[in-house]
């Protein structure tokens, strides 16, 4: 087994972005796209309407392929695997796949983003894909007239609740404060749309059917009276967590998960290791802010490097 100059973990904006840069460094980067989920969170949306560079907006699936395409046309290795342990110490870098393989690299960049929250209720598992959903892009076509429910009050769970009255006959925002958190064009776009409707002040606390979801109950935040509502979807759209549980140990997180970086470059705790995207970012989580850190990273990882010799 050799050592690659510069291996990257993760798909997205990020990844993809340092790829492309290191890749046209001459660096042949190695980048690990994860088995199920190559391509990251917009493979999970429609259209992307605020990438630069795409007046009329691009579907995040093509965005995606786009800059996967751009990467290995310069020469990254893409492999469609994940990484599922590391040692990030020293001066030369470990990676273990879930195929076994091994691999050794003398930098790391981590591009690895976040992932879904869950509502941490037991039925949760047992109805997902039966009426629970993460993913409004993926599932919304199932719920055709049928009355749907988004929980959450951020711009995910305004876009979820956009996306699904196209499809659904009544969609209900199940926001656990008397207010939104979304940016206020989201807000007012979901507000102002004749299907959407809100229940304030609501926290789910169970979800019910047998083997599909017939709704829920919803405790009141503020008196904990708790009502029945009849769904036939969740749509569960509550924020993210830093995909981060490899890296206990090997580089500092914060009290999140999120990784530790010094800003305003990219490097981690850890010598010749960086990071960038949703996986350090919990304050703009967009794709060209992942693009641009993702970048950053690659420059970071080809300082090092030539430092090295
Ligand atoms: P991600 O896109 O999350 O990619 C990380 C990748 O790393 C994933 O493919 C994951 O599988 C892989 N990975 C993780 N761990 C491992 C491992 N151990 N081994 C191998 N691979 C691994 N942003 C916008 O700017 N405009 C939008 O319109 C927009 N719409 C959005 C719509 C939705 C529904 C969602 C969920 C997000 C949206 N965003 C949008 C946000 C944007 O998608 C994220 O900010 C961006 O994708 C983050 O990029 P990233 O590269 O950091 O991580």
């Amino acid at each position: 087994m050799g050592t690659d100059p510069v291996i990257i973990i993760g798909s997205g904006p990020a990844g993809y972005t340092a790829a492309t840069y290191a890749a046209r460094a001459g660096l042949k980067p190695r980048v690990f796209a994860g088995s199920v989920t190559a391509g990251g969170a917009l493979m999970n949306t429609t259209e992307v309407e605020n990438f630069p560079g795409f007046p009329d907006g691009v579907q995040g699936p093509e965005l995606m392929d786009g800059m996967r395409r751009q990467a290995e046309k310069f020469g990254a290795i893409i492999q469609y695997d994940d990484v599922v342990s590391l040692e990030l110490g020293g001066h030369t870098k470990k990676v273990v796949t879930g195929s076994g393989e091994k691999f050794k690299a003398r930098s790391v960049i981590l591009a690895t983003g976040s992932a879904y929250k869950e509502l941490g209720l037991p039925e949760e598992k047992r109805l997902n894909g039966r009426g629970i959903s993460w993913c409004a892009t993926c599932d919304g076509f199932f719920f055709r007239n049928k009355d749907i429910l988004v929980v959450g009050g951020g711009d995910s769970a305004m876009e979820e609740a956009l996306f699904l009255s196209r499809f659904g006959r009544t969609v209900t925002v199940i926001v656990r404060r008397g207010e939104l958190r979304a940016s206020r064009i989201m807000a007012m776009r979901a507000k102002s749309h004749e299907k959407i409707r809100f229940e304030w002040n609501s926290e789910v606390t169970a979800v019910h059917g047998a083997d599909k979801v017939t709704g829920v109950t919803l405790t009141d935040t503020v008196t904990g009276d708790k009502r029945e509502l009849p769904a036939d979807g969740v749509f569960v759209a509550i924020g993210h967590v830093p995909r981060t549980e490899l890296l206990h140990g090997q580089v500092d997180l914060d009290p999140e998960g999120y990784i530790v970086v010094a800003a305003p470059t990219t490097a981690t705790t850890a010598d010749g290791v960086y990071a960038c995207g949703d996986a350090v970012d919990h304050r703009y989580r967009q794709a060209i802010t992942a693009a641009g850190t993702g970048c950053a990273a690659a420059l970071d990882a080809e300082r090092y490097l030539a430092a090295l010799e």
